[in-house]
């Protein structure tokens, strides 16, 4: 059985988060980033629910999950999998309590946070990959509802069909704002034939520290 698995940390993704370029930052920043980041692990209580579905009209009909963005994700896949990760109200409490007393804190822990629920989202998916290849089957990207065109408006039905609130605590506001805020969801699809995989970016690039690229605030896409 899948678990909810919090790792360590790509120090890099927290760094894009703070919108670090290459430049140089002081041993104080860095070891404030290190405490910010133990009190995030600290706090952090992730959960996971997750579902596998065909993926036909009947089983979709109460999740209209339109657009041709998600139409391209499913395109030859038999089925499918709604998945909700939650770093728990624990996180939220901390973030408010943060900012009141060290704004400077609250913003790398607001970092880490993002980086960490990216984590657990990143986790279950190679786990799930790996599951997979034991059937001989392959899975797609994750897609999150307010990607492209799929409409951040279904996340409500999203939640409803995983049921998030009764099972991992996570509800979604007449805003459509997810409670706890350190959450994702997303739907990946299941194929027969592996299906190309978006490009990783910066934060798993071991040339990130010294890119002349993003020094200059480009891509190496870009070129
Ligand atoms: S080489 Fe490309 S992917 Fe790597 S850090 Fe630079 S811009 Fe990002």
């Amino acid at each position: 059985m899948i678990q909810a698995r919090l790792t360590e940390l790509n120090e890099n993704e927290i760094l894009l988060y703070l919108g670090y370029r290459g430049q140089e930052y002081p041993a104080e920043v860095e070891a404030q980033i290190r405490r910010c980041e133990k009190e995030v692990l600290a706090a952090a209580v992730p959960r996971l629910i997750w579902r596998r579905l065909p993926v036909n009209r009947a089983d979709f009909s109460v999740l209209p999950l339109e657009g041709k963005d998600i139409r391209e994700l499913l395109a030859g896949c038999d089925e499918a999998v709604l998945m909700a990760v939650t770093l728990g109200q624990g996180i939220d409490r901390l973030l408010v309590r943060s900012g009141v007393s060290n704004m400077a804190d609250a913003v790398i822990m607001d970092a880490c946070a993002s980086t960490a629920i990216e984590n657990v989202a990143d986790n279950f998916e190679m786990d799930l990959r790996r599951e997979l290849e034991a059937e001989n089957l392959y899975l797609t990207d994750r897609f999150s509802p307010g990607y492209g065109d799929l409409p951040l408006a279904v996340q409500r039905q999203f939640c409803a069909v995983l049921d998030t609130e009764r099972k991992i605590g996570l509800s979604v506001s007449s805003s459509m704002l997810m409670i706890p805020g350190k959450s994702v969801t997303a739907v990946l699809g299941i194929s027969g034939r592996p299906k190309p995989l978006r490009k990783r970016g910066c934060e798993s690039c071991s040339l990130f520290c010294s890119c002349m690229y993003r020094k200059e605030g480009k891509s190496c896409h870009e070129k």
